[in-house]
């Protein structure tokens, strides 16, 4: 599959047919991930490579990990984890320019929902494959193909508890989000929530008769953004992330049936986003007070309304100085002469945690990410590409 592409049609590089490929399999968190995963164990196999593959509970995704081994047979220890996720975010009600999943070339840009975040680099280290099997190995080289990682870095858990498992030891692991090919040793921590108001309904004639929950929720959501501001202006600050400071945001709000009904429920999503420094737990205590003090209003109309809050996502922070083999790896790979730290979360404290050093390293920005028209510039595919071949020069034997 992994055909150069034709001269008219696109970047230099040999992985363009491939990232197409898996560009065009609807892995939105929501659906399957089964049929890319399917293609890439069929791609592996046709290079004679097994593949583990561990399942959600509903069998519907699953994620995928392959091993390469050393030409001395050493399939377990000492190797390199190459990791993406196959989810992308959804297109829902984004004004695309072309199809999100038929990666499409514009002068300079490859366009397509996960070019960027984050097909082109698991495409780019796949299509290498033939070559380092050609070359031989001194060391393990890993994928690690995850599910779900969008919505809360679910799926990897599973493959990490695996490798783990089977007594698997990798040295490292670089894992392909966005950074513009730049050497990222630190993230901030996420944790998302979902808050439900439940008010109490009345004809909005005789509104002293309900609890508004568009309102309360609306007062809880203004709250929210006081905290961003003052986040914003008075810190803590690590000038060393691209947003310097914690941030605080409300992605989703629903509520209320017609304008003539007192609302009865609302509910909209929000997350932090926190520099080591700030302390996740502390931020929700401080929104949970806030809201106790709206409630002695609502329950003196009716005692059952109510304010909850349900934690929908947990991503630990992930906040090294470099110094592992990996990271210097990731610098030497890259070119690049220092480190940098990022806001978006990632599944790299998943396998720091687990013992496993991590870089973040991949082609593409986070800013061209989850938007529409997503895009890449085939330079930075380039430099991926040169990333990986300087990388099977390390691990080749010849
Ligand atoms: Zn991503």
């Amino acid at each position: 599959m992994n055909t150069p592409a034709t001269a008219t049609a696109g970047p230099r590089i040999v992985a363009h047919e491939l990232i197409r490929t898996l560009v065009a399999f609807d892995t939105t968190s929501r659906e399957s991930n089964l049929a890319l995963i399917h293609w890439v164990r069929d791609y592996l196999a046709g290079h004679g490579i097994g593949c583990v593959l561990t399942f959600d509970d509903d069998k519907r995704k699953a994620n995928l990990f392959a091993t390469l081994p050393a030409q001395d047979g050493n399939a377990t220890v000492g190797g390199i984890v190459l990791s993406g996720h196959t989810d992308v975010v959804p297109v829902d009600g984004q004004p695309w320019d072309s199809d999100p999943f038929e990666a499409t070339l514009v002068e300079d840009r490859l366009i397509g929902r996960g070019v960027a975040d984050m097909k082109s680099f698991s495409a780019i280290g796949l299509a290498l494959v033939p070559e380092l099997l050609r070359r031989g190995l001194t060391r393990p080289l890993h994928f690690a193909l995850s599910y779900d990682e969008e919505v809360g870095c679910i799926g990897v858990r599973r493959l990490i508890a695996d490798i783990a498992a089977r007594h698997i030891k990798p040295s490292g692991c670089i894992i392909g989000e966005p950074t513009g090919m730049r050497p990222v040793v630190a993230h901030k921590g996420k944790r998302s929530f979902r808050c439900r108001v439940r008010g109490h309904a009345a004809h909005s004639a005789l509104t002293p008769l309900g609890v508004n929950a568009v309102q309360i929720a609306s007062e809880l959501v203004v709250f929210l953004s006081q905290m961003a501001r003052r986040f914003r202006e008075r810190g803590g600050f690590d000038a060393a992330y691209d947003v310097p400071y914690t941030t605080v945001h409300t992605g989703v709000m629903r509520g209320g049936t017609a304008v003539n009904i007192v609302p009865r429920d609302c509910q909209f999503d929000f997350e932090f986003r926190h520099l080591p420094l700030d302390d996740p737990d502390e931020l929700l205590a401080e929104v949970k007070r806030f809201a106790a003090t709206l409630v002695p209003e609502m329950h003196a109309v009716d005692p059952a309304t109510f304010i909850e809050f349900e934690q929908l996502s947990s991503t630990p922070g992930f906040d090294t100085h470099g110094g592992s083999e990996i990271t210097e790896l990731g610098k030497l790979l890259s070119g690049a002469h220092e480190f940098g730290k990022v806001s978006f979360g990632s599944e790299a404290a998943l396998f720091h945690n687990a013992a496993i050093p991590t870089v973040i390293c991949g082609p593409g920005h986070i800013a061209q990410a989850h938007q529409p028209n997503e895009w890449i510039a085939l330079e930075q595919l380039e430099l991926c590409d040169a990333f990986m071949r300087r990388l099977a020069d390390r691990v080749c034997t010849a």
